[in-house]
Order: C-alpha cells, then structure tokens, then sequence
C-alpha cells in the first residue's frame, strides 16, 4: 500500500487544514478518486485520513458535500504534479482525465 502523498502526519485533514485541530482517533483512509480509478488512487497514494464526521456523515465530510470532495481532488492533483514532476500533468490527464487544478 502507497503512503499519502497528500499528507504527512496520521489525524484529519479537514480537522486540521479548516480548524487546526490534531484529530488522530476514529480516522478512516479516504480514497480522494474513486471508481475505476480507485486502484490508480491507492498506487499513487491519493487518500487522506479523515475522522469519521469529516468522511462519511450527512453535511460537511468528504461523502456528502461536493465542494469538499472537489477541493480534495485540488490538493491530490497539485502534490500529484509536484511529486512526479515534468510530466506529471500529462500522467494525471490521460489517467484522470480531469483538471482539478484549473477547473
Ligand atoms: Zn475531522
Ligand atoms: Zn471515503
């Protein structure tokens, strides 16, 4: 299993990128694309850890709420690009197909 490359440090992103809160009990791993490209998200480490209420509770979690979902896809695209280099956009469009970045 690929690390994240979205985040260094087991708690929620969400806790801590809107509220700076350390929250590291209850977290579940949340694969940022899904679908069929589901196994390109776990081999590229696209998935962040979110408590259980930021991932898959009605309102503002990763599940619910479209705005949260799109700027999750943002930050996995952007260190996408930054880890993998020249190329790495082409690599993103032709798997993805969808430019989070510059939508
Ligand atoms: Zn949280
Ligand atoms: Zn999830």
């Amino acid at each position: 299993m690929a690390k994240s490359i979205i985040q260094a440090e087991k708690e929620c992103y969400i806790c801590r990128r809107w509220y700076n809160v350390r929250t590291t009990s209850g977290l579940e791993e949340h694969h940022v694309i899904t679908g069929p490209l589901r196994a390109f998200a776990e081999r590229s480490g696209l998935k962040v850890w979110l408590c259980h209420r930021h991932h898959n509770e009605p309102g503002y979690s990763a599940h619910f709420d479209v705005g949260l979902a799109l700027a999750l896809k943002a930050a996995a695209q952007k260190s996408y690009e930054e880890k993998n280099g020249p190329g790495a956009h082409a690599a993103w469009m032709a798997a993805v197909g969808k430019d989070y970045l510059n939508a």
